[in-house]
């Protein structure tokens, strides 16, 4: 029979970006189901969160890709060689817009060296025959049409919705429903009606967030911040932006996360719920690495 409890979700990085700071790690979730754990994201470090949420890498079943920005894929491939060291036998699937499939075979080949003294000597199966790459387009626009079923399995749907995270065309936000629960998560993007038609009536959506004055001070400790400030205003959601998203959608539990800036403490909480708050009225969790939701 099929639980509530069956469904969790594991927030393994919550600070947006690619620098590695102390504190919050990069973007990475994990969704459990029944067992079975299916990766949203690969930031640099998503190998070690996992093991320290309790997950050992070969036992992801798989992996879905939001968008091919580095914070959101730096260690897909160390993830999946990982996967492979630790023992994996079974196929493992990766989802994901354009390149991927060219990122993983270009992984591959990077580790071919590797690959074929272990298969040689420890007697181990061929990675490059394990890993089973799913790169599709999602569809855009906001009617019936702008969402698409990714898979099914053992009771579990993922579907996708194209998002707005320009220059990058194909930005994805993932919905997971499974009989008693439903979590989308929206990688990254700007206020998107695509995302808030996925995320309706949603239990939980977890979304990125950008804090303004936040923002202004870290980039006043960057040397490019004019271009830079530019990409994350046009591409990425504010804190009264993300309220209004959360209440249009109609979803019962905003989990912030992918934090920008990640690393600065001053911004509390508090801080970080205020400009959320003016706009929605549910629940709103303020994420942090290996929270389980
Ligand atoms: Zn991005």
């Amino acid at each position: 029979m099929f639980q509530v409890s069956d469904t969790r979700l594991i927030l393994l990085g919550t600070k947006g970006g690619p620098r590695v700071s102390k504190g919050r790690a990069n973007p990475a979730n994990v969704v459990v189901v029944n067992g079975r754990s299916y990766v949203v994201d690969c930031g640099y470090g998503v190998t070690r969160q996992l093991v320290d949420a309790g997950i050992e890498a070969h036992e992801v079943c798989t992996i879905l890709i939001t968008h091919n920005h580095s914070d959101h894929m730096l260690e897909l491939g160390p993830l999946v060689y990982t996967a492979w060291a630790g023992g994996l036998r079974e196929p493992i699937d990766v989802w994901g817009p354009p390149p991927v499939g060219k990122i993983v075979a270009s992984f591959l080949d990077y580790m071919a060296y590797d690959i074929d003294i272990r298969i040689a000597d420890e007697g181990r199966p061929d990675l490059r025959k394990l890993v089973r790459v799913h790169e599709f387009e999602a569809p855009s626009g906001v009617s019936s049409a702008g969402s698409a079923t990714v898979f099914e399995r053992d009771g579990l749907k993922v579907s996708v919705a194209r998002v707005r995270h320009p220059p990058i065309a194909h930005a994805y936000a993932y919905r997971f429903d499974t009989p008693g629960r439903s979590i989308v998560l929206s990688g990254d993007t700007t206020y998107a009606p695509e995302l808030i038609a996925l995320a309706r009536g949603a239990d939980v959506l977890v979304h990125e967030v950008m804090h303004l004055e936040g923002l202004d001070r870290l980039l006043s400790r960057v040397p490019n911040a004019t271009s830079l400030r530019k990409h994350l205003i046009d591409s990425h959601t504010t804190t009264e932006q993300l309220g209004h998203v959360a209440a249009e959608a109609g979803v019962r539990t905003l989990v912030l996360s992918h934090f920008v800036p990640g690393d600065d403490p001053s911004i509390t909480d508090a801080m970080w719920s205020e400009g959320v708050r003016r706009n929605f009225s549910g629940e709103i969790v303020v994420g942090r690495d290996l929270m389980t939701i």
